[in-house]
């Protein structure tokens, strides 16, 4: 295939879905995790759920960068950029989240604070009297992109250019969702597979996932975001436990290899490097699962130069985008859904960016919801 379009043909989207409801096995509940926020989309935008037998069922994971970022953090990014001397660069998508007290970037940035969401480097280029910070989030897919700012701002021997670094790593948020041992069993996702990362496996390639497919005995495709990947990829899954295997399988050899972007490694590794732990929303302090600068790179590296502190901050109690991003609960599951919650008045990270699952539920799987009630309550 060589075009877009092609990859969104619903013809062929339904005739693969027709060999999944054949191949898979009757009498047999088959739940697969989609672990990124990309897929959540695709799989909502396109509805793939509606195209698939009653038997195989898809969950949500933790593969959305804004969504996973605790409230602290977005906490200790609003107290930067309230001082003074600071102008905080960042995503669109964060400017929403809710964070303490009702507390957001958006509201801190109506209160005076200067948030921008432009290139920082050149913004300290220009503006050499401000203290310039990216607040960098993301999985490995951005990653790439603050290092290389890191190595922009040295080589142009910035002095007021740092990163607020929270780069969180997908292989361990895997393994918390899999490894499930000591929960207590309300809190278990007992997936039967993943659909892995596609923008992740870029980088960092499929080879990441193998001592976890094998260890857990959970097959992994990596897939593409189109809806075609993402049908296909749920077929290889399919196929893989009716044969009791547990492979890592690569649907988008399109974008990704084994070893996947060597350079963009290189780079990564220069200027980063593990932090012993890191919390997550949703899956809470997961070892060495985050990226910290080095400390050759420490004049970069916001949390020193400002030296931020930690304070605890607790999630709103009635949010529920913690069993949401372990794919304990759907969006719908939660009562603020479509109540107080929506785009417009987010109580939680999920409703936030487009990736997150409360939001793509609510743009574009709440109406087949209603649907499916009418459907009900006419058959009653
Ligand atoms: Fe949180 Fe809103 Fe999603 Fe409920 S609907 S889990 S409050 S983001």
């Amino acid at each position: 295939m060589k075009y877009i379009d092609e990859y969104r043909d619903g013809g062929l989207a339904r005739s693969i879905a027709a060999t999944i409801a054949r191949e898979a096995v009757s009498g047999r509940h088959y739940k697969f995790m989609e672990f990124c926020g990309g897929h959540t989309h695709a799989i909502s935008r396109y509805g793939i759920e509606d195209l698939l037998p009653s038997n195989v069922e898809m969950v949500h994971g933790p593969g959305c960068p804004v969504c996973v970022l605790p409230v602290g953090r977005i906490d200790d990014a609003i107290r930067l950029a309230m001082r003074p001397e600071v102008t905080l660069c960042t995503y669109a998508d964060l400017m929403r989240v809710p964070a303490s007290s009702g507390a957001s970037l958006l509201k801190a940035k109506a209160a005076g604070a200067d948030i921008r969401m432009m290139d920082a480097v050149l913004i300290a280029e220009a503006e050499p009297a401000r203290q310039v910070v990216f607040f960098a989030i993301g999985f490995e897919t951005t990653t790439p992109s603050t290092a290389l700012s890191i190595g922009l701002a040295r080589r142009k021997q910035l002095t007021n250019f740092s990163v607020f670094c929270n780069h969180v790593l997908t292989p361990p948020a895997i393994r918390a969702i899999l490894d499930t041992a000591n929960l207590p069993e309300v809190e278990r996702v007992l997936v039967d597979g993943f659909v892995g990362p596609a923008h992740v496996s870029t980088v960092i390639g499929t080879s990441p996932y193998v001592g976890l497919a094998a260890e857990f005995e959970k097959p992994v495709v990596v897939a593409g975001f189109e809806p075609l990947d993402v049908v296909q990829a749920i077929l290889m899954l399919v196929r893989q436990v009716n044969e009791g295997r547990s492979d890592v399988e690569n649907q988008y050899i399109r974008a990704v290899t084994a070893e996947g972007n060597l350079i963009a490694q290189r780079e990564i590794a220069e200027i980063f490097e593990l932090r012993e732990t890191f919390e997550w929303r949703g899956l809470g302090e997961l070892p060495a699962s985050a990226l910290r600068l080095r400390e050759t790179y420490a004049q970069f590296d916001a949390e020193q130069r400002f030296d931020v502190v930690p304070v605890p901050a607790a999630d709103n109690p009635a949010c529920e985008c913690g069993d949401v991003l372990r794919g304990l609960k759907k969006p719908a599951d939660c009562k603020l859904f479509g109540t107080v919650c929506s785009p417009e008045t987010p109580m939680g990270s999920c409703m936030v960016s487009p990736e997150g699952a409360c939001a793509a539920h609510w743009t574009y799987g709440r109406f087949r919801d209603r649907a499916k009630a009418s459907a009900v309550r006419a058959m009653a």
